[in-house]
């Protein structure tokens, strides 16, 4: 099996947690369009256990139209391979001998990082914590607030992680290399933007807290048209808030090796389109994210 790229590199991969592919119709983007083409992608997970699996296991979500490019081509080819996993002969970007793909930047002496997030990103025994050793990974809610689930609202702006884009760049500082994970519940139910919102939308998206999940609105009150367009508005400002932390994140980063950047969605979110609300169920608007890579980023200074 033949590598595309060297180990010569850094990672930062991040997942906007919810954010469903049209969410980036009509936000303004500026730092992740300057990283690359935002593609449609399915996402392996219509929830966050799921597709965290599967991402971490070397499985981005698929671009169907990726699969038709020349077998060379580092936007068709698959990023990450485990070599435990089943043995194809062909290119890849970089395989990897570990469990995870932090296992097996790990083995290369790579320093992994980990910020978050959602709740199963809580404790050291959640699931998706297992990949990491003790001290590697920092849940900013875990260690603001005693509220697992994310349900206060509004939350502080400091159990975000981007709002602590100091503290991850200072994470990595010192590293010769480094594998950099961010799960951004920005995107995710409250749907944070970095600004107060008026009080009508306050107790729309308290009121939309009982129907998510994949349940209808239980007094069928709303619909995309009265009220989940106001939702998918807000997971826009988000996604815009995430953008602008972005780019004092990259420029804060050690920027002495290209880095390999990914930017998806790990799954997407109804906003009430056909009764359907949340996630955790496989509607198209929650299979279909945002995916964007870029294999040799260098930040301009
Ligand atoms: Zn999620």
């Amino acid at each position: 099996m033949k590598e595309l790229i060297s180990y010569d590199h850094n990672v930062l991969l991040v997942t906007l947690d919810s954010c469903r592919y049209d969410t980036f119709n009509g936000a303004v983007t500026p730092t992740m369009n300057r990283l690359g083409l935002v593609k449609p992608a399915l996402t392996h997970g219509d929830y966050t256990l799921p597709a965290h699996v599967s991402i971490f296991n070397g499985q981005l979500p698929r671009v169907r139209g990726d699969l038709d490019l020349p077998p060379d081509d580092p936007q068709g080819v698959q990023l990450w391979r485990l070599s435990r996993a089943r043995s194809v002969e062909g290119i890849v970007g970089l395989l990897l001998d570990g469990y995870t793909l932090q296992d097996g930047y790990r083995n290369r002496g790579f320093a992994v990082r980990g910020f978050g997030g959602t709740a199963y990103f809580w404790e050291d025994t959640d699931i998706l914590r297992l990949p990491y050793k003790v001290g590697e990974f920092t849940h900013f809610a875990a260690r603001e607030v005693g509220d697992k689930h994310g349900w206060e609202y509004p939350r502080l702006e400091r159990t975000f992680p981007f709002f602590h884009v100091d503290e991850i760049a200072e994470s990595v500082h010192d590293q010769e290399n480094w594998f950099l994970f961010i799960n951004a519940p920005e995107t995710h139910w409250p749907y944070h933007s970095g600004v107060l919102e008026n009080q009508e939308l306050v107790e729309l998206v308290k009121y939309s807290h009982q129907f998510r999940g994949g349940r209808t609105d239980p007094k069928n009150k709303f619909s995309y048209e009265t009220g989940g367009h106001l939702l998918h508005e807000l997971q826009r400002k988000a996604l815009e808030y995430i953008d602008r932390r972005l780019e004092i994140l990259l420029d804060k980063l050690p920027s002495d090796k290209p880095i390999v950047v990914v930017i998806c969605g790990d799954h997407g979110e109804a906003f009430g389109e056909g009764g359907l609300w949340g996630h955790i169920l496989s509607a198209p608007q929650v299979l279909n994210v945002p995916l964007i890579k870029n294999l040799s980023y260098r930040h301009q200074k």
